[in-house]
């Protein structure tokens, strides 16, 4: 048995003497300057970022938690993994890890030294080899093209990831499938000072070789207009060369040989050349007209891609407009003013490289991918709850999907927790808890929550940021997960579980409908660069439901429920295009799904810190994260019914030495030592019961100075 570290306050909270949030968070400070990152509550895991190497996470410590029970040892991330993998073997369940936390806070390392755990104590046949070196390979691939630098993070990743793990029988992984959510694509045109573009543009300009260069025409970061808005090209422990080996080391175990490498390097060159291309207003006014600056970039970009640059200029400075049906249609060529080419231009480079991204994963998937069906563990490591000064659709999409995480969270360890009350015959008031279904419903619902009206009012042809906020306003008039601000016309206000948000309407449309012209599809198609075509002709499989409810939306534009209170009427005639929400809906509908299959495991990671610096304690950052990650409600949910709980004879392999009647050894039946145990300590009736296999303990008090005494002794 390990012996329990002594002055580092309780490690889990659920045996804190005085429930509050303060003493909540004075725990955790008082092991964080010990340096002890990991506390529990309960079975859920809280981890600070220590911000420097701690030494804990070496072979003997994982040999030291391998195949034991959380009672028994420190809470680590190791025993998190250990647990999941242990279930997964003896319940043959799926399992899931759910890691949470703000940008910074240690999610990503988190889910690194999750897979590591399970490399490391799992079989080591060739095969069974190949499939862990290419799960663990996909972590620099996937952060060189996922990741940057950001004021919050110099490796922050910026899109959702949830990675799952197939084992076979003989609990040997041996396959995999990851899932990625919603990149954070603006990047690629824009960033703010202080902050980097992803990281594989720094890696491809720094490791490449002259020849490689040359060949790629690359020129020096500081030269690209897509990487100098940020006026930052390096980041600390960062070394974009070596990096860059390690990402061509990882594409080649991932099966992407040097061929195919070469056209994700051109590809990439041409993307940052885009932001060089400039245009030229010709005729005054209004009506003046587009044309590109500089031929010679617009030549290397289309030599790069292997398109024409007649027709890559032609697709920026014009749009095909078609009118008429049937036979009668005609298309005309509409040119287009400098701003709105340059708008092209920006949606071109992000599509490109954000269908890139889409293809890497798929070749990771490809090589990892399993044709029989096993059971998996899944990590997810996604964004958190974010709160910004000027919260946009990609805060309302973060946010989203935190509410139903935390949807997922009540369900399921409210859900388990009763269901053993229930297996153990133990009798029990069910607790209250916030219920945020509302909230969700208010987002999601159907036909009437704010993404089907964003939707809806993305198909009329004058629909715009002002007139979806009167919409909101009208439809959520009473609902009291909403609110509008009187004085500011442009913010709504969401009462999330978390705290109220303020979003900001500006730009909701626009990033929903996420136009790419057909004219710039129809140019990559025409490239004769295999890569370039291939991702924009690859078409998703459809998730369920999507197919269902695509026949859904398309019948209510028919039906004419998408014109209630609008002067407009939406064309019957046109196809829906999927939105950005709508995608984004559908997956996070298929995440849970994924997740209300696995028995769940939850990792909440809080950053101490704003500056990235070990042992420095900001309470009040601190405080805002135990709320938003719902720690506190969670310690009372946990207190309220029966924190303790343990089998009979591990109870007893504890706590024998504590009663004279059960000590130097007991070697009866444990329930009738657990007995003799409670009743010699004094422990009142009303504290504890018994269940079929365990002991429940209602009061954490009682315990916590049985461990005491434990030590003591
Ligand atoms: P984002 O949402 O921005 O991706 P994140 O939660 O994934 O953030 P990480 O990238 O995992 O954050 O962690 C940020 C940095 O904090 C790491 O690069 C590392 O320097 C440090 N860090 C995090 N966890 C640990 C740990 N357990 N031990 C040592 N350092 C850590
Ligand atoms: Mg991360």
């Amino acid at each position: 048995m390990a012996t329990k570290q002594k002055n580092v306050g309780v490690d889990d909270l659920v045996m804190l003497t005085e429930v509050s949030e303060k003493s909540l968070l004075d725990n955790l400070n008082q092991r964080y300057k010990d340096g002890v990152i990991y506390t529990s509550i309960g079975p859920v895991l809280i981890s600070l970022n220590p911000y420097k190497q701690l030494g804990i996470y070496g072979k003997d410590q994982i040999n030291l938690y391998k195949g034991k029970h959380e009672f028994e040892i420190p809470p680590h991330i190791y025993s998190i993994a250990d647990k999941a993998y242990r279930s997964l073997l003896s319940e043959r369940e799926n399992q899931c890890i759910i890691i949470s936390g703000e940008s910074g806070a240690g999610k990503t390392e988190a889910s690194k030294y999750i897979m590591q755990y399970i490399a490391s104590i799992t079989g080591s046949s060739t095969e069974v080899e190949r499939v862990k070196k290419q799960i663990l390979e996909s972590n620099p691939l996937l952060e060189a093209f996922g990741n940057a630098k950001t004021l919050r993070n110099n490796n922050s990743s910026r899109f959702g990831k949830y990675m799952e793990i197939q084992f076979n029988l003989g609990g040997d992984p041996e396959g995999g499938k990851i899932t990625n959510y919603l990149l954070e694509k603006s990047r690629v045109i824009n960033q703010t000072v202080g902050e980097r573009n992803f990281h594989i543009f720094y890696q491809l300009l720094r490791g490449a070789s002259a020849e490689e260069k040359s060949k790629l025409h690359l020129l020096s970061p500081e030269s690209y207009v897509y990487l100098n808005k940020g006026k930052c090209y390096t980041a600390d422990g960062i070394d974009d060369n070596v990096a860059f080996k390690q990402t061509r080391h990882a594409m080649k175990i991932v099966g992407i040989d040097e061929p195919l490498q070469e056209q994700i390097f051109r590809l990439l060159s041409a993307i940052l050349l885009l932001g060089n291309l400039n245009f030229t207003a010709t005729g005054t006014g209004n009506n003046s007209n587009a044309t590109i600056s500089d031929k010679n970039i617009a030549n290397t970009i289309g030599e790069l891609m292997g398109v024409d640059p007649i027709l890559l200029e032609q697709s920026l400075i014009s749009r095909m407009i078609s009118t008429g049906q049937g036979a009668r249609v005609s298309n005309y060529q509409v040119p287009q003013n400098v701003e709105q080419a340059l708008y092209a231009r920006d949606a071109f480079a992000k599509a490109l490289y954000s269908k890139l991204f889409d293809f890497i994963v798929r070749k990771i998937n490809e090589s990892i991918e399993v044709k029989t069906s096993g059971k998996v563990i899944g990590v997810l490591d996604i964004y958190g709850f974010e709160i910004f000064e000027n919260n946009s659709f990609e805060q309302f999409c973060i946010n989203y999907v935190n509410e139903t995480l935390q949807q997922i969270f009540i369900d399921l360890t409210l859900k388990t927790e009763q269901e053993e009350y229930v297996s153990e015959g133990i009798k029990w008031i069910p607790v209250d808890y916030i219920n945020n279904k509302p909230c969700v419903d208010l987002i999601e619902k159907k036909p009437i929550g704010i993404l089907s009206l964003l939707d809806e009012e993305c198909l009329f042809p004058e629909g715009n940021d002002a007139s979806l906020m009167e919409k909101l306003n009208k439809h959520f008039a009473n609902n009291s997960h909403y609110s509008n601000v009187q004085q500011v016309r442009n913010q709504f206000i969401i009462d999330h579980y978390a705290g109220k948000v303020f979003y900001n309407i500006n730009g909701f449309l626009d990033k929903n409908r996420d136009t790419l012209f057909n004219d710039l599809v129809t140019l990559a198609l025409s490239s004769k660069v295999a890569l370039v075509n291939e991702i924009f002709t690859y078409v998703a499989p459809p998730l369920e439901d999507v197919e269902q409810e695509k026949k859904n939306r398309d019948k209510m534009v028919r039906g004419g429920y998408a014109n209630t209170g609008a002067k407009s009427v939406i064309p019957t005639d046109k196809k829906r295009p999927i939105t950005a929400g709508f995608q984004f809906k559908n997956q996070v509908g298929a995440l849970l799904k994924s997740l209300y299959s696995c028995s769940p495991h939850y990792i909440r990671c809080i950053k101490p810190n704003e500056n990235k610096r070990s042992l420095d304690w900001d309470q009040e950052k601190c405080s805002e994260q135990v709320r938003y990650l719902g720690l506190y409600e969670n310690l009372l949910v946990r207190r309220a019914g029966y924190c303790y709980r343990q089998t009979f004879a591990k109870f007893m392999r504890r706590y024998y030495m504590l009663a004279k009647s059960t000590w130097p050894k007991w070697t009866g039946d444990a329930q009738q030592g657990a007995q003799l145990l409670l009743d010699e300590l004094g422990i009142p009736k009303q504290e504890y019961q018994f269940g079929k296999t365990k002991i429940f303990i209602r009061n954490p008090q009682p315990l916590h100075s049985l461990e005491d005494k434990r030590v003591v002794r």
